[in-house]
């Protein structure tokens, strides 16, 4: 079933999520106060529309309420920000997605109900670093504080070897969710399963077993 969403704000954050979401097939509703903003993004929405998401009435009469998700992308406005987030839960919104500026606001949202906090500089800034770290890092989610899952080029050492015989678990505490070679990925392995030269494999564990597994096992 096809998905419809609503981005409020279309800086580069903004902008950058329709455009995508456009390109991935989905109809996307656009909301910018500036028409200059909303002009840009013609092309790569369903409807694009001039207006102030901080208020109430416009964000019912655009029928915003009925959308999958929203994105609240409005940047320096925090007041805006925060204000449309509120109306679009009190609306009955169950996807949230809202761009937050600090730490600070990020807690505010997250009082309000915002479903998700996204902070891009910061968030992107994590995962440069840590792909910057490890030169076997491909991608990294991060699930708590303390977990997270990381996707890792094997080493020649690994290949033709069955995940048996590496007994990551036991020896990292990290699980193998997957093991991927370019198209083909091979969901929750067995214990059988061989890896082999060029494969991934995504890890799921404690960050600090990771890193070993990374630094020692890989
Ligand atoms: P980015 O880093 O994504 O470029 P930013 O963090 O610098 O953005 P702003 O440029 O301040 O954030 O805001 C993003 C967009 O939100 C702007 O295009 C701005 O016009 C729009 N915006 C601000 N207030 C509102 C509002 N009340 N309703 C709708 N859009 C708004
Ligand atoms: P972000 O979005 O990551 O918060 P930004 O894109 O708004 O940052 P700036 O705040 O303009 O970018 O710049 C980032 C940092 O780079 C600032 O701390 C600034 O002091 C520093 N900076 C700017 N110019 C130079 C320079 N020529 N040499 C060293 N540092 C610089
Ligand atoms: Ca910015």
């Amino acid at each position: 079933m096809k998905k419809e969403f609503v981005v409020i704000g279309l800086g580069r954050f903004g902008a950058s999520v329709c455009k995508e979401l456009h390109r991935l097939g989905h109809q996307v509703l656009a909301i910018d106060i500036k028409e200059e903003k909303v002009n840009a993004v013609l092309d790569y929405s369903e409807k694009a529309v001039i207006a102030d998401a901080s208020r109430e009435e416009v964000l019912k009469s655009l029928g915003v309420g009925n959308f999958d998700y929203a994105v609240v992308a409005i940047g320096d406005n925090m007041q805006a920000n925060i204000m449309c987030t509120l109306l679009l839960k009190e609306l009955g919104m169950e996807n949230v997605w809202v761009k937050a500026q600090d730490a600070n606001h990020k807690k505010v949202l997250a009082k309000i109900g915002a479903d998700r906090v996204i902070q891009p500089e910061y968030d992107m800034g994590i995962r440069a670093a840590n792909q910057m770290q490890s030169g076997k890092l491909q991608e990294y989610i991060e699930l708590s504080e303390e977990y997270s899952i990381s996707e890792l080029d094997i080493s020649k050492r690994l290949a033709n070897k069955a995940l048996n015989d590496l007994d990551i678990r036991a020896k990292y505490g990290c699980t193998i969710l997957a093991i991927k070679n370019g198209e083909k990925v091979n969901i929750s392995p067995s214990a059988e399963d061989k890896l082999y030269e060029g494969d991934m494999i995504v890890v799921m564990g404690k960050n600090d077993d990771i890193k070993r597994f990374e630094e020692k096992g890989l």
